[in-house]
């Protein structure tokens, strides 16, 4: 069986800012990633609301279309599915949840990877409670007609620009971070927003990489809102 994994975000280019060379490592290692994007859409009729120039009004939602398919084909990303919500706009509402429980048992992810609750975007917050608790609700014998129960092991947060004071867990990104640089790189039309974050992402590389002693890292905290199961974890420990 595929080993998959399951990555949320809010908008086209967090996951990509957050773990891209961190997707670009598991995609070499043999995982199969998905992405959800809440604020996106393959779909033609989807406008965009978050736009860093007026002129750009008519054009964003293509423009951003095309720019997350192009740094999904850099990291190795299998497939985005975009869930059409406007930016600033995700709410933790019934069906947002249901669809997002739904979405979780369709992929049967080994693990989830999403925003870190304590950010200080309203849309990564709303999107870090509602994949937190679906991660729960999915294992659950409940909502039949969203698909069989499905338990992911676990749930990672991982950090954009409110970063973790201790991270449980660093990935050695040291031979993939040039992806994630330029999987960034496809992402234009952010650029005026987002002007320096190549040299912001390539520092806090170098500073979460220095904590495991490589050159660079990228920093994950694992949600403790289910438990891990103790045996289990110790089997793991020994195998490595
Ligand atoms: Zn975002």
């Amino acid at each position: 069986m595929a080993k998959r994994l399951l990555v949320f975000g809010a908008h086209a280019d967090d996951e990509t800012i957050g773990m891209g060379a961190t997707i670009a490592l598991l995609n070499e290692l043999g995982y199969e990633i998905q992405v959800v994007t809440f604020c996106w859409s393959k779909e033609k009729d989807w406008q965009d609301t978050g736009y860093a120039r007026p002129d750009w009004r008519e054009t964003i939602a293509e423009m951003r279309r095309r720019e997350a398919l192009e740094a999904d084909k850099i990291l190795g990303v299998r497939e985005r599915v975009g869930l059409g919500l406007p930016t600033q706009g995700v709410v933790n509402d019934k069906a947002t949840y249901q669809h997002v429980v739904e979405l979780i048992r369709r992929f049967k992810p080994l693990a989830i990877f999403t925003h870190y609750y304590r950010d200080k975007h309203r849309d990564h917050r709303a999107v870090s409670h509602i994949t937190t608790e679906a991660w729960w609700k999915a294992s659950e014998k409940v909502l039949t007609d969203k698909g069989e129960p499905w338990k992911a092991t676990s749930l990672f947060f991982y950090e954009i620009f409110d970063l973790f004071t201790r991270p449980s867990h660093v990935a050695d990104v040291s031979n993939t971070m040039y992806r994630k640089v330029e999987a960034l790189r496809c992402f234009k039309s952010q650029m005026p927003v987002l002007s320096d974050v190549i040299s912001y992402v390539e520092g806090l590389a170098m500073a979460r990489g220095y904590i495991i002693g490589v050159k660079y890292g990228e920093a994950f905290l694992s949600s403790n809102f289910m438990p891990t199961r103790l045996e289990k974890t110790l089997e793991s420990l020994e195998e490595t």
